[in-house]
Order: structure tokens, then C-alpha cells, then sequence
């Protein structure tokens, strides 16, 4: 069944691409085709559209200068890059699995929390990276308290980016990275936040695109989808912002009362995520549950959905099994509607009800 815009509550897995941009792109994939780095006219054109988008989104994240700003394939990339230039790197326990796969499988430190407060690492670290915005359970972490423990501090900013405030200038912050399909934009491009253009040893080699720091031809209708997507996530933020709050007050209000229900990602939140376990369930039924009734919603994160293991987010903050198993993720955007919203919570009344066999 094709879905109705506003019927989408998975905007943490990826948002719909707002028609501006894709308004915005359209010529890049037509007459203005040109490489960025080709000297001529159609060349020249790609680049100045390059040079304003970086403007764009250096303006959404409070970089003060553009060329802070370098274009990558997306947030993995991006993760990838500063993570692989640090050995002595250690990231929290909560990050996204391109920060915490990495780091597991190349032997860099996970720092360990009983609960979602400050970390403490044990000695000081080349790199700390810690993200600003959980894309699973919405916690909001305060990145800048590591400083004091790191040479330099990365933050994965994906889920913030657009939806939160974010000004890198006022924060020890040396690395951030974002996706622009995360705030409207498009899927396959992204970006990396380095302040003052510190050197950092390149992940790929080749041509000297990005001033030599990423090479690849530029994906210049991505990137100018993306300075399109900043530039209307930087006029809606507040409005934006608070429209994610109405909506998710409207879900937990209309679900409080169901029994053996938890609302997970602590005290300090990202209205745009809401996260809940339904203890006895399994996630993934109310997932086709839902998906039948014509929502959209997850079961976690969208890259781990598919794997069999729980998610270790909710495993670090000591979820048994039964209450790990019946997790589901609402996450919220600028098409939902209070109305939609409030439709949707019903919708997953009914869906528990099914599945435990009772009225709710
Ligand atoms: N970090 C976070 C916090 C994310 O939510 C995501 C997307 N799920 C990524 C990184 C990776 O983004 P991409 O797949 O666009 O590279």
C-alpha cells in the first residue's frame, strides 16, 4: 500500500526529500552537469553551486568558516574517516554502528556507562567520539563535557542536525558528521565538520577534490540538495521543533495508560524520537501490525533492523530480554500532523491489543 506522507513516523531511518530541494537538484541532473573541478563555464557553474551549499550548511551547523566544511558521502563516511585516523579513539557506548562496529572490530576503546550521564573515561584519549542525538531511544548527550579527556572530540550530529540547535563555533567540538537525508535532503551525501580545516589523514585517495582532503567527483546535485535542505531546516528550526513536540505529546498522551509500557531515552530528549517497550511483545510484529493499518514506524534503527541481535543500546542501559525484544521506534517529521499522530497512536492500541490477545 502506498503510504500517505503523513502517515511516515520513521524520519530517523530517513525523511521524505522536501520538494524545494528536489526543486533545487533538478537542474544539476540536466543542463547543469558539469565536474566542479573542470575549468570552464559548465564547470565553474557546478563549483559556484558547491561553494554555496557549503555556505549553506556551514550557516545550519554555526561553522565559521565554509571551508570547515567537507563534503562526504554521508555520516558512515564521515564516522569512518575520523575514526580510522585516531588509533588511540575511544566512543561511547551508545553510538550509531558506524562509530560502534568500527570501533569494536578495530580494537578502539568503548567507554562504559551504567546509565545515560556524562562518561568518564579512565585516562585521556587521542580522539573521544561521542554523538549528539541517539537515533534509537532520542537521549541528547552533552558532547562538550569530554573535552577535558580528549586531544580532539568528534560528534556524530546526524540526528540533531535541523531538528536541534547546533552551533559548533561555541563547542569544543573538532569533528561532526551529518546525512542530508536525515533533514529533507538527499540520500548519498553528507559531510564533515573540521574546525579551523585541522589536517586529518584522508580515507579515500585520488584526484584533489575537496582540497585534497576527500577525493571523488563531487556529487554536486546531492550536495546542492543538501545546501537547499540547511537552508530551510535553518528558517523552520523553531517551528519545525516544536510541531515534533505537539506530535510526540499527542502519542504519549493517547498510550500512557497501556500496561507493561515503557517510554525509553531518559530525561534529557529529542522530541523527534520516541521510543517504547512493550514488555511480551515482539517489535517487529507491531512493526506489520502497523504497517498494515497503513503507518510507518521501526522496530530500532533502520541499519540494525535487519540483524537478529538486540540492540545494544538498550542491552548498556540493562533492558532483560523481554522488555528488549518489544521495542519500537516512533520518530517524527515536518509532514506528520497532530491528527496523523493521534491516528497512529490508536492504531498501535489496537496493534498491542492484537498481539497480546487483549483489549487496550
Ligand atoms: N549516525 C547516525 C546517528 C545515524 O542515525 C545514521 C543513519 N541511520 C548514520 C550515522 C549513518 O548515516 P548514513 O547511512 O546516511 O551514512
Amino acid at each position: 500500500m502506498p503510504f500517505s506522507i503523513d502517515r511516515y513516523f520513521d524520519n530517523a531511518a530517513t525523511t521524505p526529500v522536501d520538494p524545494h530541494v528536489l526543486e533545487a537538484m533538478l537542474p544539476y541532473f540536466g543542463t547543469e552537469f558539469g565536474n566542479a573541478h573542470s575549468v570552464h563555464s559548465w564547470g565553474l557553474a557546478a563549483r559556484k553551486a558547491v561553494e554555496r551549499a557549503r555556505e549553506q550548511v556551514a550557516a545550519l551547523i554555526g561553522a565559521e568558516d565554509p571551508l570547515e566544511v567537507v563534503f562526504t558521502s554521508g555520516a558512515t563516511e564521515s564516522n569512518n574517516w575520523v575514526l580510522r585516523a585516531f588509533e588511540d579513539a575511544a566512543v561511547g557506548p551508545f553510538e550509531h554502528s558506524s562509530v560502534f562496529e568500527l570501533a569494536r572490530r578495530t580494537g578502539r576503546t568503548i567507554l562504559q556507562n551504567s546509565g545515560l550521564g556524562v562518561l568518564a573515561p579512565e585516562r585521556n584519549h587521542s580522539l573521544i567520539s561521542q554523538m549528539r542525538v541517539n537515533n534509537e531511544i532520542g537521549a541528547v548527550f552533552e558532547v562538550s563535557d569530554l573535552a577535558s579527556s580528549c586531544d580532539a572530540l568528534h560528534s556524530d550530529i546526524t540526528q540533531a542536525m535541523g531538528k536541534i540547535p547546533v552551533h559548533l563555533e561555541e563547542t569544543p567540538v573538532d569533528f561532526a558528521s551529518f546525512s542530508a537525508h536525515k533533514f529533507y535532503g538527499p540520500k548519498g551525501v553528507g559531510g564533515l565538520f573540521v574546525k579551523g580545516g585541522r589536517f586529518l589523514v584522508p580515507l579515500l585517495e585520488g584526484g584533489e577534490q575537496e582540497d585534497g582532503r576527500r577525493s571523488g567527483t563531487s556529487n554536486v546535485p546531492g550536495i546542492v540538495g543538501m545546501g537547499e535542505a540547511a537552508r530551510i531546516a535553518r528558517d523552520r528550526l523553531e517551528q519545525d521543533l516544536a510541531h515534533a513536540a505537539n506530535l510526540r505529546r499527542a502519542v504519549v498522551e493517547s498510550i500512557r495508560d497501556v500496561p507493561d509500557l515503557r517510554v525509553n531515552g531518559g530525561e534529557h530528549i529529542s522530541p523527534f524520537i520516541l521510543s517504547l517497550s512493550f514488555r511480551g511483545l515482539e517489535g517487529e510484529a507491531l512493526v506489520l501490525e502497523l504497517d498494515r493499518a497503513g503507518f510507518a514506524i521501526s522496530s530500532g534503527a533502520a541499519c540494525s533492523s535487519r540483524t537478529t541481535e538486540p540492540s545494544w543500546v538498550l542491552t548498556a542501559l540493562g533492558y532483560e530480554p523481554e522488555w528488549l525484544r518489544g521495542t519500537i521506534r516512533i520518530s517524527f517529521g515536518r509532514f506528520n500532523t497532530v491528527a496523523s499522530a493521534q491516528g497512529l497512536a490508536k492504531a498501535l492500541r489496537a496493534g498491542v491489543g492484537t498481539l497480546l490477545g487483549l483489549q487496550v
